[in-house]
């Protein structure tokens, strides 16, 4: 990437030349900072990276900037689930498909080229005529997972998981009260949304509950 980068340096100089907006030195310190960096970062992130090379500019300048980059097409504005925006290169002709983390964050680039042609087909064959498309596909990493153990409480299950329902742990009161809701070992549920705070949406065969952050504690569960 190091001679692209080089090229897309020159190339944006050319442009914001031609645009005539003053600041070209510090807008050409901006895209060098954001060349040296193939992550995909939060404008605060970027602002730290700009700090660690002895820059201190103005947010406000430097979201400017990086919308200008954006908008002459050297990065991408990503907004992914949950996560304020991102920025990341955008090489041309260079298509990539993100997996995105909804513990830690991460993201991981990949790229298939039987999935690109058979989104192309499905396009195709509904004589669609595609102009763009985004694949984000979120969950868990592999150190996140790593971390888990096989039982959890229902409460730190994250959305979109279906898990079974291995124990319920508490008083005979607790154990009677689930029962009444509905609730049994081997049964599985879909968790709707668990947003880390007040009540979680699950579905229970084709009912769709609120379960209260305390009862979801005392269902322990694993992974379907
Ligand atoms: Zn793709
Ligand atoms: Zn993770
Ligand atoms: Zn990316």
């Amino acid at each position: 990437m190091i001679n692209d980068n080089y090229l897309e340096k020159e190339n944006f100089k050319t442009l914001i030349e031609s645009d005539d907006i003053g600041r070209v030195e510090d807008r050409l310190n901006v895209i060098d900072t954001f060349l040296s960096t193939e992550e995909h970062v939060t404008l605060e992130e970027f602002m730290g990276l700009l700090k660690d090379r002895g820059f201190d500019y103005e947010p406000d300048f430097v979201r400017l900037c990086l919308n200008r980059w954006v908008a002459h097409g050297f990065a991408q504005k990503k907004q992914f689930e949950g996560q304020p925006p991102r920025y990341e290169h955008h090489h041309l002709g260079k298509h990539h498909d993100h997996l995105i983390c909804t513990k830690c964050g991460k993201i991981v680039e990949f790229r298939n080229d039987e999935l690109e042609r058979l989104q192309m087909r499905i396009a195709a064959e509904r004589n669609f005529h595609m102009l763009q498309h985004k694949m984000e596909i979120y969950g868990l990493c592999s150190e996140c997972m790593a971390k888990r153990s096989p039982l959890i409480p229902l409460d730190t299950a994250r959305t979109g998981e279906r898990v079974i329902i291995k124990e319920i742990i508490g008083g005979r009161g607790m154990k009677g009260r689930l029962a009444s809701m509905g609730y049994r070992i081997g049964d599985v549920l879909e968790v709707i949304s668990n947003d880390g705070q007040g009540r979680l949406i699950v579905g229970h065969g084709n009912i769709r509950l609120a379960i209260g952050r305390g009862v979801a504690a005392k269902l322990i569960v694993a992974l379907v």
